[in-house]
């Protein structure tokens, strides 16, 4: 089969390593060999997100885990700060107010850094809020935020803080516990090597005492009822088994490599991207660029859809913006099983389209 370079910020290619392991025989959950595997999973996954809390493991792509900690941390009526600084802080923002949250937006400029000032200000003006959402990369900007600034901000009030690290975690630095941050959402299908169907919620002591007094409904995704099963390898309902076997391939991986050098070496590769788009007359879109994924800016007299196209024919396939950023921008995603030869022959192919484009 010819080599397909699935260069999108999800889903990511998956090793084949990770492929062969998922296409062993299916095993029953509530055995002892399946139990061993999903302890050493929930082990690695807390060395990935760097906690010692545990970490929930949920049958859903990561918008299931965003919702999750929407729905068990807060109360009808609570009051939620909400970064939207792009697609996805939109989306935490829509599930809150599903639920009947009283949102207070706090908007920032598409694909600039988020000033904890900010967060420190609206904090101060509404001092009953119970949570703050952000995201760790916001991907539809390709932006990274300041995670530990805006925690250490958070962390003196009453308020939890939530962050999607969907597709920042293991390619942007995460530090939960050092951080201090309360609830982070996790997901498989980007730096983690994995098809898309799992989602992952670790959470803090104070999020716990939160989650203890939430009252907006819940039943699949009710972190208590997994809580209770976590340490045994068990869940409340069937798991996922060939994505929790796979992804006890994948973590294996990245545990051999080492977590902080897997992180590095996504450092590595979006510094290696910037350059060379930069070198092609190219323009960064992010202010704060991610190390999870590269936003582009389309040059002018270049059509984003037609570039798009023309790369996938050649077995390169970029994103392209979503809502406002439509055919301003396109995406290059360097995460997980994405190699630097990928990036190379990516990048090749993106300045060889370019010239057929005629721009230059
Ligand atoms: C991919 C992604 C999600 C989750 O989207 P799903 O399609 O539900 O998996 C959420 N937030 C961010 C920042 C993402 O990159």
């Amino acid at each position: 089969m010819k080599k397909h370079y699935l260069l999108t910020p999800g889903p990511t290619p998956v090793p084949e390593e990770v492929v062969k392991t998922m296409a062993q025989p299916i095993i029953h959950h509530r055995t002892p060999e399946y139990r061993d595997i999903v302890k050493t999973v929930n082990e690695n996954l807390k060395k990935i997100f760097k906690t010692e809390n545990n970490v929930l493991t949920f049958t859903s792509s990561g918008t299931g885990a965003m919702e999750a900690s929407v729905v068990n941390a807060l109360s009808k009526g609570d009051t939620a700060i909400v970064v939207r600084g792009g697609k996805f802080g939109e989306r935490f923002a829509e599930i809150c107010v599903s639920y009947g949250v009283n949102v207070v937006p706090l908007d920032i400029e598409w694909g600039t850094e988020l000033k904890p000032s900010l967060i420190e200000k609206a904090l101060k003006e509404n001092p009953n809020t119970r949570a703050v959402f952000t995201q760790l990369c916001e991907t539809s900007t390709a932006t990274v935020y300041d995670v530990r600034r805006i925690a250490s901000v958070v962390e003196k009030t009453g308020a939890i803080l939530i962050v999607d690290a969907i597709s920042g975690l293991g390619a942007d630095g995460f530090n939960m516990d050092e951080w201090g941050v309360d609830i982070a959402v996790g997901g498989s299908q980007k730096a983690l090597m994995l098809p898309p169907g799992l989602s992952f919620c670790a959470v803090s002591k104070k999020a716990w005492s939160m989650i203890k007094q939430s009252s907006l409904p819940k039943y699949y995704h009710d972190f208590n009822k997994y809580e209770q099963l976590v340490d045994k390898g068990d869940s409340p309902w069937t798991p996922a088994i060939t994505l929790v076997i796979g992804l006890e391939k994948a973590l294996s991986m990245i545990m051999k490599e080492g977590v902080d050098k897997f992180v590095e070496g996504h450092a590595g590769d979006a510094e290696f991207v910037r350059k060379h788009i930069k070198d092609l007359g190219l323009e960064l879109f992010s202010k704060s660029p991610s190390d999870a994924v590269t936003a582009v800016k389309v040059p002018e007299g270049v059509d984003a859809a037609k570039l798009i196209s023309s790369l996938k024919s050649k077995g390169v396939m970029f994103a392209g913006g979503q809502a406002r950023l439509k055919g301003k921008i396109f995406r290059i995603a360097h995460m997980g099983g994405i190699t630097r030869r990928d990036l190379e022959f990516a990048l090749d192919k993106l300045k060889e389209t370019l010239g057929e484009q005629k721009w230059q």
